[in-house]
């Protein structure tokens, strides 16, 4: 059984931002991801200045820039009335793929001294009296780690919420998404540097570009025993601006494109260590894609945790100090974001506080501002972000 200091289960950006920060200090560190890289999960694409200020931190902002992502730098809201409330974001941001994405960082836990154990499935974590076993199926059997600390940092749900019996895993939620890579040819003509959100009753849907020939086309629905097609078609229906979009029939040609989804995300509150095991990442917390701040927090959650186990091992803090010490800073750093971001959701996914709110916006531009700012961690001058083309 091999032995490690910690042991991290996914290697999504909380998962190998976590390894990064412990590798590069010198602990003994194993990521378990179970899926093969490169590849393409659900998500926006939408890169908020706290991912690029990290990826300068890590060292891999020149290779990022390599793989050229797009630069965003105007916001427009379209409610169902469907006149674009535009703004500028104020701060730098990008698009890339998340298969370029994950891959980039997960390489660079590699290169830091992270063993990656992949594909591998965690299937199981028990507690011992001097720490954890992890029990991993990969496609040649299963395989045993065993360390002192475990980061759970496998996304917004998974078979292991209910091994550890976490209280939301039994919740229907209700709210599904998917995002497409859809064909430039398929829509009307997009500003490249612009991030749209369209909204209407019970759904919205963030547009953006991803490289010269797609956009990402992502949406966030309560289902309400709705298929996501039926959903899609709603926005369609409702939401004028978002039926300009396209030329053709865009359910009919998204028919054919390869889709990536998700079900029953649950937005609420998480313990941040369950049965001694630190959560990271969406496993901790789910912000509302709406905030366009997911992979800029996980990030940071990850960065955070490596942090804390750094500091309590060499002050020799014992593991409750720790775990608590972990909590409060969790919530110090993301409590505020993450209620912010879950009342926008509420109002953007109901047509008529969407459109007042999108008549507010335009009169008082401001409240847009305080909007954009209210979701993440404000850019300050000593911490600068990367110069972006
Ligand atoms: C509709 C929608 C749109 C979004 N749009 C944006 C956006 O535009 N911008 C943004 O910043 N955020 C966005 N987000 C949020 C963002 O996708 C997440 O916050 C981010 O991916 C969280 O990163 P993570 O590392 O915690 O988890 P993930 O990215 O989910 O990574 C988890 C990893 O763990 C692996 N894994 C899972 N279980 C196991 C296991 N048992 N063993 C081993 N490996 C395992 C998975 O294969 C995966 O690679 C969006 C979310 C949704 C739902």
């Amino acid at each position: 059984m091999e032995q490690y200091e910690a042991v991290i289960i996914g290697g999504g950006p909380a998962g190998s931002s976590t390894a990064i920060g412990l590798a590069r200090e010198g602990m003994k560190v194993a990521v378990v991801e179970k899926r093969p890289f490169p590849r393409e999960v659900i998500c926006g694409e939408f890169l908020s200045h706290e991912v690029l200020s990290a990826l300068r931190d890590f060292g891999v902002f020149e290779e990022f820039l390599s793989l050229r992502p797009q630069t965003i730098s105007t916001f427009a809201f379209v409610s169902e009335r469907g006149v674009p409330v535009l703004r500028s974001l104020g701060f730098p941001a990008a698009a890339m793929k998340r298969s370029l994405l994950d891959n980039l960082l997960l390489k660079k836990a590699r290169s830091s001294g992270a063993t990656v154990v992949q594909p591998a499935d965690a299937a199981s974590v028990n507690r011992r009296r001097d720490g954890f076993e992890i029990l991993l199926k990969t496609p040649s059997g299963s395989q045993t780690l065993s360390a002192n600390y475990v980061v759970a940092a496998y996304g917004r749900s998974g078979a292991l919420d209910r091994a550890l019996h976490r209280g939301f895993a039994s919740i229907r939620s209700g709210m599904t998404g998917m995002k497409y890579h859809v064909p430039r040819t398929m829509i009307n003509e997009f500003p490249e540097d612009q991030i749209r959100i369209y909204c209407s009753r019970d759904i919205y849907c963030g547009v953006n570009s991803v490289g010269e020939h797609e956009v990402t086309l992502c949406y966030l629905a309560r289902a309400d025993g709705r298929t996501p097609r039926e959903s899609l078609s709603l926005l369609l229906e409702r939401n004028r601006g978002f039926r300009a979009l396209f030329r053709g029939d865009p359910v009919a040609g998204m028919e054919h494109l390869p889709r990536y989804g998700t079900g029953n995300v649950f937005f609420g509150p998480r313990n941040l260590v369950e049965n001694g095991v630190f959560m990271a990442g969406d496993a901790a917390g789910v912000i509302g894609p709406l905030a366009g701040d997911g992979i800029g927090m996980a990030m940071a959650s990850g960065r955070l945790l490596a942090d804390v186990l750094l500091r309590c091992t060499k002050t020799g803090a014992n593991r409750l100090q720790m775990e608590r010490f972990y909590t409060t800073e969790w919530r110090r750093k993301f409590a505020r974001r993450l209620r912010t971001a879950a009342l926008l959701q509420r109002l953007a996914m109901n047509p008529l506080s969407a459109n007042t709110g999108a008549l507010l916006m335009t009169l008082f531009p401001v409240l847009l501002d305080a909007m954009i700012r209210g979701t993440r961690e404000p850019t300050s001058a000593d911490s600068p972000v990367p110069a972006f083309r």
